[in-house]
């Protein structure tokens, strides 16, 4: 965990300020507003145990359109989120860091039978790390071309998922500003069977051409990500007495 201060901090200045943030941070009033800030210390998700799944890799491409694969843009926005949430003082399991699934190897079977054992070894990762968040990131298609924007998923059985489903959805909404998608029900394995609060993000469309380019841009990614950040950390911000927060303020800053 850690804060960045401004280097022309005077040690003074940057524990008042160290202090200050902490206070407003613990009252929940620090909101989180662009890309380009630094990642900060967020009470809501400090130490928590987050699980971020970059949908799909290996023999499983996902969606494409040409050389456009979704599993190459889901593992860019989910190294990306990691940074943002390991910044601010999460511990984030990343269940994949290069282009390969997580079925046993070596694997002898069908196609199908490796994908689901790959969604299995996902889920079995995520239950036994024992997470308080999972995050699976993914790219949509459609034949259609038209559609685009992103979109949040949660298992309707559970209202965690769906206070989570949802902050991700109004930061995905605030941030990217091209979607009106809202977060939505869905029956999906990986959501179905792990047990913490758990959303799929759909991060757009690659079957609409004008998304497909911002997909694969870093900067937009940046955003898509920290959209996602932003999400996590305002699902879980709880409003804190002030007497209360101040003595956290006054117990951290010693
Ligand atoms: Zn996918």
């Amino acid at each position: 965990m850690y804060i960045k201060a401004p280097e022309l901090y005077s040690e003074k200045k940057k524990s008042k300020a160290l202090a200050l943030f902490l206070f407003c941070a613990l009252c929940g009033l620090i909101s989180l507003s662009g890309t380009d800030e630094e990642p900060v210390l967020s009470y809501g998700i400090a130490s928590k145990l987050i699980v971020v799944d970059p949908g799909h890799g290996g023999f499983d491409p996902g969606a494409w359109r040409g050389n456009l694969l979704e599993k190459n843009i889901t593992l860019q926005i989910s190294k990306k989120l990691q940074a943002y949430l390991s910044g601010g003082g999460a511990v984030v399991v990343l269940l994949r860091e290069n282009d390969e699934d997580l079925a046993p190897k070596p694997f002898k079977g069908s196609v199908r039978e490796r994908k689901r054992a790959d969604l299995a070894a996902r889920v079995q990762a995520a239950n036994k790390s024992g997470a308080d968040i999972y995050i699976s990131i993914h790219a949509n298609a459609d034949v259609s071309p038209r559609w685009s924007g992103a979109q949040t998923f949660y298992n309707g059985k559970s209202e965690a998922s769906k206070i989570l489903a949802e902050a991700i959805q109004d930061e995905l909404t605030r941030v990217l500003g091209n979607t009106k998608r809202k977060a939505k029900t869905g029956n999906y394995y990986i959501i179905d069977k792990t047990e913490m609060p758990a959303v799929i993000a759909e991060v757009g469309f690659i079957s609409n051409p004008a998304e497909a380019r911002l997909l694969t841009d870093s900067a937009y990614q940046d955003r898509v990500a920290y959209a996602i950040f932003s999400g996590i950390i305002k699902s879980q911000s709880k409003e804190i007495p002030e007497k209360e927060a101040w003595a956290r303020v006054k117990e951290l800053s010693k």
